[in-house]
């Protein structure tokens, strides 16, 4: 396994010293916020491989801290962390740009499998990729197609990776939900057309 460069966002310092401990152990080096100012500034400044963020933070919830990433521009892949388990919410968390998500209380062993996916995906791999007349730049996460450049979501991303390493191939719905949206989705399965 690469080791990794971990930003942990966490406000609550037990379980941010239990999760940098469980990473570090693991070979990852990790660097811990407490509040949401400190990360929007620290991510910015830091090229860091994945992020853990953490939804409930006083001032600056990890929503928000998201979505001023994304305007932003900072394109590293992104697991928040909630309380919170109902689809709406799930959306938001999506929405604003997160690229997997879960729901406390977790087992550790998944938090570890999902950000070495997510670093994978993000990974050398894809850091060029060319299909047909595209040109995908995976570190900016962008699309460019006759001089037009586009930057993905954390969604059209995962697409994407899905589609392009699948060249060739019939995809279905229910494998594209299962793949790109996760097995635990429970919105209606046309949101692949859309
Ligand atoms: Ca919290």
């Amino acid at each position: 396994m690469t080791p990794m460069k971990v930003l942990l966002v966490e406000d609550e310092r037990r379980m941010a010293q239990l999760l940098a401990r469980g990473l570090g152990e693991e070979g990852h080096a990790v660097d811990v916020c407490h509040d949401g100012e400190t990360a929007l500034r620290q991510a910015a400044d830091v090229p860091y491989d994945v992020v853990v963020l953490d939804w409930a933070l006083p001032g600056l919830d990890g929503v928000s801290v998201l979505r001023e990433w994304r305007a932003k521009g900072v394109a590293v892949p992104v697991l928040l962390l909630t309380a919170r388990g109902s689809t709406g919410e799930k959306v938001t968390g999506l929405r604003a740009g997160a690229d997997d998500y879960l729901v406390k209380p977790f087992d550790f062993e998944e938090l570890l499998a999902r950000l070495e996916a997510l670093h994978r995906r993000g990974g050398e791999h894809l850091a060029e990729t060319r299909v047909g007349g595209l040109s995908f730049d995976a570190h900016r996460r962008t699309l460019s197609f006759e001089g037009r450049e586009e930057r993905l979501t954390g969604r059209e991303y995962g697409l994407f990776v899905e589609l392009s390493g699948h060249r060739g191939d019939v995809l279905t719905r229910t494998k594209l939900l299962s793949t790109v949206w996760g097995a635990d989705f429970d919105g209606a399965p046309n949101v692949v057309d859309v």
